[in-house]
């Protein structure tokens, strides 16, 4: 945060900074509703907590917590948490204020939140990580629950996790709560298709626009920076649609082929400590010569700020799909829609994961479960006709793709509101 803390005075920067700009540029599309705007630049709730505990070496660590519940006018909160050395209140205010947005603009019955712990999850043991998990759970057990706040997995957070948290709010309240967090495995009520949505996502929203834009899957090229649940299965799913992999960065390193990666040994080394620079099928190359790797399609799939205006004038990518959150600063969108650029934005394109926990939830308080085909053609219905009224409203209002997801999903979130009325 800034010296003061205060919620409208961001960092320099910053992804709230990012967000308030994003809020800004559809204010003047909002018509009568705009007077409640200011509503969208504030987190209803912000907790922080301190997350004590004993080191496998009897170490007392302590650690930093949050959890940002942005707006919950339309539905409880919803929204990952990130296990990540560089979290900061400020990254988890915006990251939940995009989840307000994301599941007004897929239509959900939900507001926005997010939670993170300032941690490098790789230096922990597995004990200390379950340990570090079940302590940050009971700490905003306060605030979460099935019908108030809901998490989910996001960067370094997992399955396994969520089982985790899952028990330990469940042994709180005395049940066992199924429905108080998403993304769990299988047989504790997670649901079929949740580990691919987000990617499913991404991909279906970037086949329509390469469809809108005349540009052939097969033989296109990707570059994904970031190669995790997201990245990864994106990937994938466009390589099985003709397209070819060029490019690929994580947090090890960047490797190229201009004759496609293989992902059948890529993935899988990924996987492992050696991350994808472990590949040896392609050329390693410094991290900055990403952005200029030549490329028909960019998918930003690991954190904020990524797409810089620098990044933004050198890429030669005709389409953008924000996998990550936040990944385009503004300045640098404003760059690409002038370049001719088409940018998916992240509260749309990869709003699959959250389609999906949804229908996790549905699935825990009904205890009726899907199979997977049915989870995908819903999965895709959903988000192919959010698409399609997006892109109706930025025809209509000639502007991007980004201005008119706020602008469907900020009349909703504001309707609601107005409709509820002030409390007292
Ligand atoms: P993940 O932990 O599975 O993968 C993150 C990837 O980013 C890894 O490959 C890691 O190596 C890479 N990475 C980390 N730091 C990097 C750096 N400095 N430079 C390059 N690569 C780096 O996380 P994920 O779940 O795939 O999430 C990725 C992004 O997608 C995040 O912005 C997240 O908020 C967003 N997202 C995730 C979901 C979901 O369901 N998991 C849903 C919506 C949005």
């Amino acid at each position: 945060m800034s010296e003061k803390l205060s919620f409208v005075h961001p960092t320099a920067n910053s992804p709230w900074g990012t967000y308030l700009q994003q809020v800004d540029r559809v204010i003047p599309y909002l018509g009568d509703l705009a007077r409640w705007a200011e509503t969208l630049k504030r987190p209803k709730r912000a907790l922080i907590v301190d997350v004590p505990i004993e080191m496998d070496d009897g170490r007392i660590a302590h650690f930093e917590g949050y959890r940002v519940q942005h707006n919950m006018s339309r539905g409880p909160g919803k929204g990952g948490v990130r296990f990540h050395p560089d979290v900061t209140l400020e990254e988890v205010m915006a990251l939940s204020a995009w989840m307000t947005v994301k599941t007004a603009a897929v239509n959900l019955p939900y507001g926005g939140a997010k939670g993170g712990i300032r941690v490098d999850p790789k230096k922990l043991s597995q004990k200390e990580l379950e340990k570090i998990t079940r302590r940050y759970t009971s700490e905003i057990g306060i605030i979460i629950g099935p019908h108030t706040d809901i998490p989910a997995p996001d960067v370094n957070t997992n399955g396994q996790i969520m089982a985790w948290m899952m028990d330990t709010y469940s042994m709180n309240v005395g049940g066992t709560a199924t429905g108080v967090v998403t993304g769990k495995p299988l047989h504790l009520g997670g649901s079929l298709g949740r580990v691919k949505a987000t990617g499913r996502g991404v991909f279906v929203t970037g086949r329509e626009a390469a469809r809108r834009l005349g540009l052939d899957l097969r033989g296109a090229r990707i570059a994904v920076q970031g190669f995790g649940n997201v990245g990864s299965v994106a990937a994938e799913l466009f390589v099985e649609a003709g397209a070819k992999v060029v490019a690929v960065q994580d947090h090890t390193g960047t490797i190229v082929n201009a004759d496609g990666l293989d992902l059948s040994k890529l993935i899988p080394m990924s996987r492992t400590p050696a991350g994808a620079v472990g590949y040896e099928g392609g050329d390693k190359i410094p991290n900055e010569q990403f952005w200029d790797v030549p490329c028909d399609i960019l998918i930003p799939a690991a954190l904020e700020g990524q797409i810089t205006a620098e990044r933004a004038r050198r890429t030669s990518a005709r389409l953008v799909l924000e996998g990550a959150n936040g990944p385009t600063v503004p300045e640098a969108d404003d760059i690409l829609a002038e370049r001719g650029v088409l940018v998916v934005p992240d509260v749309i394109c990869n709003a699959g994961g959250v389609t999906v926990s949804y229908f996790e939830w549905v699935q825990d308080f009904s205890s009726f479960f899907w199979d997977e085909d049915e989870i995908n053609v819903r999965l895709d219905r959903i988000m192919m006709n959010a698409l399609h009224q997006i892109w109706d409203t930025a025809d209509r209002h000639k502007i991007t793709l980004r201005t008119a997801t706020y602008a469907v999903a900020c009349e909703r979130i504001l309707m609601a509101r107005q409709e509820r009325g002030l409390y007292p």
